[in-house]
C-alpha cells in the first residue's frame, strides 16, 4: 500500500536554510503525539481546530527545545483529510531533527516523498491530477509554469475532463437501455445525434492531447537551440542574451565542442537556450561527437536559431512538425546588412544591436494566452498518453458505428474512452503508478 492510514507520519516541510522551518504531522495521532513534547496554555487535544498556539517544545527530560508556534487541524479539514499539526519551529537543522526526533520516539514514522499528497488524494481531498499539479507548482520558476500549474491544481483541467465524461456516460447509458430492448428492435439513440456529441468529445480529446506541446515547453522550459557554422557568433549571442559570460568564445573555430545550456526568463516564460558546437564536417573525433550532439539538441529544440555571418551563409534545415526556424544575421557591425530576404533578424551580437528584436521574435512564438485564460492545457507525457489512448477508443467507436457494428461493440468502445480519461483523473489507477507519481514529489509534500 502506498500510505498506511493507520499510520502518523512526519517531516520537514520546508528546506534547510531558511529562518524559520515547518514541520508537519499527520494521521490518526497526530495531536496525541505532539501533545507528549508540546507545553502551552493547554493540550491540543482540548483545542477548537483550526487553531494556532504558541509554546515551548520539551524533550524527555523536560528541557526546552525550542519556542515554536503550532497550527492545528482537525480531519477532514485538513490537506491530507487527517488530523494534522504543523510546528513552526527556528529554521535550524538540529532543531528540526530534534523535534523529528522526539516525534518518531513518541510514534510516528517518517513520512516518504510526497505521502501527506497522496493521502490527500486518497482521501478524496484532490483528483490526482490536482495532487500532480502541486508538484509542478512547487517547481514552477515562470509566471507562465505557475499559470498551467495553477489551474490543473486549482481544478481546471479535472472540471474539463469530468465533463467530458459526463457526456460519454450519458451515451452510454442510451446505448445500454437499447441493448435491454434488443428483442424489439428500437433505437434511442439517434445515431446522427450520436455522432455529432461523439465528434464534438473527440475534438476536445485531440485538443487536449495537442495542447502537450506547449504544456510541455512551459514546464520544462522552451528549447531554443543556436545552430550556425563555427566562428558565427554562437557562444557570442548566448553570452549576450545571458547577459554575462558563460559559453567560452574563442576564434579558433570548433571551441565549443560541446552543448551549453543555459536559462532566461523572458516575460514570463523560460527558455533554454542550448549553444552548440558548429556543424561542418570534421574528421576530429571530438568534434565529430560535438556535432552529434547538435545534431540531437536540434532534435528536441522548440525553436532552432540559424546563425550565419552572411545572406548566403543560410542552409536548408528539415526541420519536424511544430519546430520554429528563426534565421539570424551576426556581424553587422562588421559589414552593413545589405537588403536582406524577409523574415530576416540582423544583429550584431558583439555589441547587442537587434538582440533585443530576436528576443521578442522568440517570445512571440510561444502562445501562452490559453494558459492566462485559464485554459486546461495538458504538460504531462502520462496525461497526453491517456488522451492518446482515448482518441484512438473513440475513433474506433465512431468507425464501429459507421459500420452498423452492433451497439454492444459501441457501448464497450465508449467505456474505453471513459477508462482512459479516468486514469488521469485517478478514478482507474494502480499501486505502480501512484508509486512512481508520489516518488517523484519530495519529503514533506
Ligand atoms: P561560435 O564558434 O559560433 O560560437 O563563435 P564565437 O561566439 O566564438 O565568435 C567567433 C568570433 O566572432 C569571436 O572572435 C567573436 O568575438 C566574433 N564575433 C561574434 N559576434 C560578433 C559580432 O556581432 N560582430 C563582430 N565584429 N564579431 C563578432
Amino acid at each position: 500500500m502506498i500510505t498506511d492510514p493507520a499510520d502518523t507520519i512526519v517531516a520537514p516541510a520546508t528546506a534547510a536554510g531558511g529562518a524559520v522551518c515547518l514541520i508537519r504531522i499527520s494521521g490518526p495521532h497526530a495531536i496525541e503525539y505532539s501533545d507528549s513534547i508540546f507545553r502551552g496554555r493547554g493540550p491540543l487535544a482540548d483545542a477548537h481546530a483550526p487553531a494556532l498556539r504558541y509554546g515551548t517544545i520539551v524533550d524527555a527530560d523536560g528541557h526546552t527545545v525550542d519556542d515554536v508556534v503550532i497550527s492545528l487541524f482537525r480531519g477532514p479539514h485538513s490537506y491530507t483529510g487527517d488530523d494534522t499539526v504543523e510546528i513552526s519551529c527556528h529554521g535550524s537543522q538540529y532543531i528540526v531533527s530534534r523535534i523529528i526526533a522526539l516525534l518518531t520516539a513518541a510514534g510516528a514514522r517518517m513520512a516518504a516523498a510526497g505521502e501527506f499528497t497522496a493521502r490527500a488524494y486518497l482521501a478524496g481531498r484532490m483528483d490526482l491530477s490536482q495532487a500532480e499539479a502541486v508538484a509542478d507548482m512547487i517547481a514552477a520558476d515562470s509566471q507562465a509554469a505557475h499559470a498551467l500549474a495553477s489551474t490543473q491544481m486549482r481544478g481546471g483541467y479535472s472540471t474539463a475532463l469530468h465533463s467530458l465524461r459526463d457526456k460519454l456516460l450519458r451515451l452510454c447509458s442510451l446505448l445500454e437501455l437499447e441493448l435491454d430492448f434488443s428483442e424489439e428492435d428500437v433505437a434511442f439513440a439517434d445515431r446522427t445525434e450520436l455522432r455529432r456529441t461523439m465528434e464534438s468529445i473527440g475534438a476536445e480529446i485531440d485538443r487536449l492531447a495537442g495542447s502537450f506541446a506547449l504544456g510541455n515547453a512551459i514546464k520544462e522550459g522552451v528549447a531554443v537551440a543556436i545552430v550556425g557554422a563555427p566562428n558565427v557568433g554562437k557562444s557570442t549571442l548566448l553570452n549576450r542574451i545571458l547577459g554575462e559570460n558563460r559559453a567560452m568564445v574563442s576564434e579558433i573555430a570548433g571551441t565549443t565542442r560541446d552543448t551549453v545550456e543555459e536559462r532566461r526568463n523572458i516575460d514570463g516564460v523560460t527558455f533554454r537556450f542550448i549553444d552548440t558546437a558548429g556543424l561542418h564536417d570534421t574528421d576530429d573525433r571530438l568534434e565529430r561527437m560535438g556535432i552529434e550532439r547538435t545534431e540531437e539538441a536540434i532534435s528536441r529544440a522548440h525553436i532552432v536559431v540559424q546563425l550565419a555571418e552572411s545572406a548566403d551563409g543560410f542552409f536548408d534545415m528539415e526541420l519536424a512538425e511544430g519546430q520554429r526556424l528563426v534565421r539570424v544575421l551576426n556581424k553587422t557591425d562588421h559589414h552593413a546588412a545589405a537588403t536582406l530576404p524577409d523574415g530576416i533578424i540582423a544583429i550584431s551580437a558583439l555589441r547587442g544591436d537587434g538582440v533585443e528584436r530576436l528576443l521578442e521574435e522568440l517570445r512571440a512564438a510561444v502562445d501562452t494566452r490559453a494558459l492566462y485564460a485559464g485554459d486546461a492545457v495538458v504538460s504531462s507525457a502520462r496525461h497526453r498518453a491517456a488522451l492518446e489512448a482515448a482518441g484512438e477508443s473513440l475513433r474506433r467507436a465512431m468507425a464501429a458505428m459507421d459500420e452498423g457494428l452492433p451497439t454492444d461493440l459501441l457501448s464497450e468502445d465508449i467505456r474505453q474512452v471513459i477508462h482512459h480519461l479516468g486514469e488521469i483523473t485517478g478514478e482507474i489507477c494502480t499501486e505502480e503508478i501512484l508509486q512512481s507519481i508520489f516518488s517523484r514529489f519530495c519529503i514533506g509534500k
